[in-house]
């Protein structure tokens, strides 16, 4: 859930995505449908209404309100959407404000000349309410909510949501519309933490369709309460003091990556919209490869980059200074590079490894990495002494970010309570 921020807004929604720049070829397509599983959508707010999602099997002569399952789906007079929050109706009202506010930056009307425009001018949001207007969820209702989209078959569905460890109701759920072709785009959460450590689910699923947000500021920085992780968080989109529309036809800023999440749906819903043929994968892997470059996300998040969806639509792929997967090659440890298992408290050890002269890059490969997360952490530096990476946690094979040149430096520090296996270095690798 997005903190509520007081202060005053930031121009219109997607400016810093070069959504206007995208506008120019394209405000949406009604046939892409997104969900957004969320607190429900004010459906009547001015900016939203005409982009709620009719479906067309229970909409039209009376079909609303008949009583009848008209498209066999399941679900009686499910005409725009449903309501799992311990309930189960075909009214996914927002009691809160957050789904609406969701709502209003994937596809606010933007045509209208009043409150927001949204990444999409026209688009059909699908509002799929679990949280309950105090904001909280049961597992089981996100399920459920998560197997509608799947029913309905919607594009993708916007998850602003999240907490809880991994269950396999939720992966099985997540996947099965991975299969079916869908996108699962879920905030990476609001803990200031390294996720690759410390997973959040459900942004930390591991499948194919699933794309984890961070926020940035209006500074193109990662904001303070992002969570990050270069392994398992994709990209970054703006979450910091984001205007848009909540319940009542009212507006207001809020900040989170519930808020930086939605710009990504945007910014999908606007890509597929102009080529309805492409499937999730080529939609997922172009608003990856289109992001903008920025370095002071590149240990941050996988694509070092922020959402920019005038790239994504027009196919421009800035390229990233770091070093390609395919150059690394492999060096072997002269000696072994590990702590005593289990390591002790209070206790400080370090080793500086050299590679080739030629080496532009190194870094190094831990077989197994448990130190007490968040307490105990192998640091790794370059020639200089800079900290590049900073790893605590849990991982096996676990790559380290990148140093410049021929010389790395692991420097382990536990602190007074409590320890772990440790850790070991499997290989050096170079890039030269
Ligand atoms: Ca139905």
């Amino acid at each position: 859930m997005g903190q509520k921020d007081s202060a005053g807004t930031d121009g219109k929604t997607g400016a810093d995505i070069g959504a206007t720049k995208a506008w120019t070829t394209t405000t949406g397509n009604r046939d892409i449908r997104v969900a957004i599983i969320d607190t429900g959508v004010d459906y009547t707010h001015p900016d939203l209404k005409d982009n709620i999602w009719a479906n067309p099997g229970e909409s039209g002569e009376g079909r609303e309100t008949n009583g009848l399952d008209d498209d066999g789906n399941g679900f009686v007079d499910d005409h725009r959407g449903w309501n799992f929050a311990g309930v189960s109706t075909n009214d996914p009202m927002d009691d809160n404000e957050h789904g609406t506010h969701v709502a209003g930056t994937i596809a606010g009307n933007g045509n209208d000349g009043v409150g927001i425009a949204g990444v999409n001018w026209v688009g059909s949001i699908v509002p799929v309410k679990f949280l309950t207007g105090g904001g909280s969820g049961s597992l089981a209702d996100a399920v459920k909510a998560i197997q509608y989209v799947n029913i309905i078959g919607a594009h993708m569905s916007n998850n602003s949501w999240g907490g809880g460890g991994f269950t396999q109701s939720m992966f099985d759920a997540i996947k099965e519309g991975s299969d079916k072709g869908n996108l699962f785009i879920a905030a990476a959460g609001n803990d200031s933490q390294n996720a690759d450590t410390i997973p959040h689910f459900p942004a930390g699923y591991q499948l194919p369709n699933v794309i984890a947000v961070a926020a940035t500021t209006n500074l193109d920085t990662l904001a303070s309460f992002s969570t990050y992780g270069k392994r398992t968080v994709h990209i970054a989109a703006p979450g910091h003091k984001i205007y848009s529309s909540i319940p009542g036809g009212k507006y207001d800023s809020f900040s989170g990556t519930s808020m930086a999440t939605p710009h990504v749906a945007g910014a999908a819903a606007l890509l597929w919209g102009t080529d309805t043929s492409m499937d999730a994968a080529t939609v997922k892997d172009r608003l990856l490869r289109s992001r903008d470059y920025v370095g002071s996300l590149s240990r941050k998040v996988a694509t070092s980059g922020r959402l920019n969806v005038y790239n994504a639509i027009n196919a421009i792929y800035p390229p990233s200074p770091e070093p390609a997967e395919s150059d690394w090659k492999d060096l072997a440890l002269q000696s072994p590079v590990e702590t005593a298992h289990p390591y002790s408290d209070s206790q400080t050890q370090e080793w500086t490894l050299e590679g080739p002269a030629t080496a532009k890059y190194m870094r190094v490969v831990f077989s197994k990495v448990d130190l007490e997360s968040g307490y105990d952490t192998v640091k790794v530096l370059d020639s200089t002494g800079a900290e590049m990476d900073s790893i605590t946690g849990k991982g096996e094979n676990v790559p380290s970010f990148y140093v410049a040149g021929n010389k790395v430096t692991l420097k382990f520090k536990s602190d007074s309570s409590q320890t772990g296996w440790g850790f070991a270095v499997a290989k050096l690798q170079v890039v030269e």
